[in-house]
This record gives C-alpha cells, sequence and structure tokens, in this order.
C-alpha cells in the first residue's frame, strides 16, 4: 500500500520509497528503507507476551522493541533501536482508542517541526494487514559507539518514589517549578533549558497532555561526558481525547501555589505562564515572544492537523481543545 503523505513527516511527497522521504528515511532510519512489518496487530500481541519479562522499557502501553534485520523490523529482547507501539486493545479505561497511534504521532511532530522542541525521532509504519502503528528511534545511546547514555526521569532524580510519595507519586510529589530548580541544578546550559522546558510545559498545555508526569521528562549524558542536558521530549499525547481527566488540566501543578485567577478559574490561564516564566527567570521579552509564536503558528498546528491521519472526529475535537487552551492563554 503506498500513501501519498510521507509516513515520519506528513508532508505530500511523490517521491516516496516504502512511504517515506529520503529526510525520515535518513533521520528515523539511518538510510535504510524499511519494508511494512512482516506481523500483524495479533501476532504483536504474542511476541510482547513472549519478550516481556525481559524488556525494560518502562510503562504501561502495549509497546515492543524492534531491530533491523536488513530491511524488515523485526522485534527483539535486547538492542533493540526502535520502540513499536499500536493502537490499544482497550480494556474499558479508554475512549477513541483507535486514534491513539495518530494522535501521539501528531502531537509528537507539533514539538518536532512546529514548535522546534527537541523531540524523539518519530513515524508511522503499517502492520503486515495495512493497519497503522507509531514507531519511534530510541536516543538514549550513541549511535557511533553504540554505548548507552546515562539517563535518569525527574522522579529519580528527585529520589521521588512510590514509597516517599505514595502510589500517586508521578503525579502529586512536586510541581513543575521544582522540575524547572532541578535543571537550574542540574544542566550547564540552564538559560537555554529553562526556556526549552517552558516551552514543553506549554505546549503540553496547549494539546491538552494530561500525562506529562515527572518520569516523562528526563536529563541524560552522553557517554563520554559528565554535562547533563533535558531528552528530547517523549510521550506526547492529546490525553483529554481518550481520558475522562479528574486531576484538572495538567499532569503536574504548575506553581507551589495556585495564583488568584487559579482560584478564580479554576483552571491555568496567561497569569499563571507568566507567573511561572518569572519564577524561572525567563526573560518578559522571551515569553511574550513564545505567546506571540503560539498565535502566529496556529495556522500551520491546524494545518498539520488536518494533514494527520486522526479520525476527523478526532481532528475536530484536538483543534478545539487546542484553540481552548489559546483563549485561556489570551491567545487569539
Ligand atoms: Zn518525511
Amino acid at each position: 500500500m503506498e500513501d501519498k503523505i510521507c509516513l515520519g513527516c506528513l508532508a505530500a511527497n511523490k517521491k516516496l520509497r516504502n512511504n517515506y522521504c529520503s529526510k525520515c528515511i535518513k533521520e528515523l532510519f539511518n538510510g535504510n528503507v524499511p519494508n511494512p512489518l512482516n506481523f500483524d496487530r495479533i501476532e504483536f500481541t504474542k511476541k510482547r507476551a513472549e519478550l516481556s519479562p525481559r524488556m525494560s522499557i518502562s510503562g504501561v502501553q502495549d509497546k515492543i522493541s524492534l531491530t533491523f534485520e536488513k530491511k524488515d523490523l523485526i522485534p527483539t529482547a535486547s538492542n533493540g533501536k526502535y520502540i513499536l507501539k499500536p493502537i490499544t486493545n482497550g480494556d474499558g479505561h479508554i475512549q477513541n482508542e483507535k486514534d491513539i497511534v495518530a494522535n501521539e504521532h501528531l502531537s509528537m511532530l507539533i514539538s518536532k517541526s512546529i514548535f522546534k522542541i527537541p523531540t524523539a525521532s518519530c513515524g508511522l509504519i503499517r502492520f503486515s494487514d495495512g493497519e497503522l502503528a507509531y514507531i519511534t528511534k530510541r536516543f538514549d545511546y550513541d549511535e557511533e559507539t553504540n554505548l548507552k547514555y546515562d539517563q535518569e526521569d525527574f522522579a529519580g532524580i528527585m529520589g521521588i518514589t512510590p514509597v516517599t510519595h505514595g502510589e500517586n507519586y508521578k503525579y502529586d510529589a512536586c510541581s513543575y517549578l521544582d522540575c524547572a530548580k532541578m535543571i537550574k541544578q542540574h544542566v550547564a546550559t540552564s538559560i537555554v533549558s529553562q526556556e526549552d522546558f517552558f516551552k514543553r510545559i506549554i505546549l503540553n498545555y496547549l494539546i491538552c497532555n494530561g500525562d506529562a508526569h515527572l518520569k516523562n521528562f528526563s536529563l541524560y549524558s552522553k557517554a563520554d561526558s559528565n554535562e547533563y542536558f533535558l531528552t528530547p521530549s517523549y510521550d506526547l499525547l492529546n490525553t483529554r481525547f481518550h481520558i475522562n481527566e479528574k486531576y484538572g488540566d495538567m499532569a503536574i501543578d504548575l506553581l507551589d501555589d495556585y495564583t488568584e485567577t487559579y482560584e478564580a478559574y479554576g483552571y491555568y490561564t496567561y497569569d499563571d505562564f507568566k507567573t511561572f516564566a518569572k519564577y524561572i527567570d525567563l526573560p518578559e521579552i522571551r515569553f511574550n515572544k513564545i505567546i506571540k509564536f503560539i498565535e502566529d503558528s496556529y495556522l500551520e498546528v491546524k494545518d498539520l492537523i488536518d494533514k494527520s491521519f486522526l479520525s476527523p472526529k478526532a481532528k475536530e475535537f484536538y483543534k478545539e481543545s487546542y484553540k481552548d487552551r489559546m483563549k485561556r492563554l489570551r491567545i487569539k
């Protein structure tokens, strides 16, 4: 099956090879042109069960590790450089599960191509029966030496565990402001990283990702260095389309205390993000620039949503919810 748009970047392109443009073949697949997967979702589930005791990828969503064998990406228990996530079987907790793959792909692309936030390389790939799955390239190792980077998520960095903070530890233990303080403490290029982190938080708000919890942010250092950086973003999703969230708009509180406007409205607005920016020493001119950028880039976001593989209903929801969040930020 040949699509008319690239399954990596969603650009319309006539010269696709196995559904990918040359840029995506280079960036996502290191120059290999992958065949469609030679197994389907049923076989995926079987393989996952076989491999899972030895798998080291954390998280609850069904996923397996893949590695290239010539032009085929095949499941592997160790040293896989790709992670494959199909649509979930839906155990009753998730709505609209058929859109979850396209949702993650779109959300990651908004982050990467429009907001220019460092973001894991990703794309869509077809199972043997044509169904789409989400594929992402691992970023926690050196592509030349194969050495694994030293990586730690924010729960680990802060020593926050179920034992110290209870079962909701990923959500309840601290604020995004505390995370920003950690970045200031550990990242050498902290002025750049603070702005990067601010953009990530405001983007999660715009795309209604209510699951940007402590384990979805990490720092890493390259093999031959003691300098830490924020890893590329991963696991971005408009969760609101799939779950009726009961814990509010964001996975983690933005600030240590609620502002007067938050108390008045019951949700985050322009004032909260402005306060957040002030507390992390983001210059006002940079803050204003980011707000202006969000306003200016909406048409591009809308265009990408329209090009995505979401269902018509999901596209409408994504646009509406994004616009709604812009309104809360006083952006037209
Ligand atoms: Zn492409």
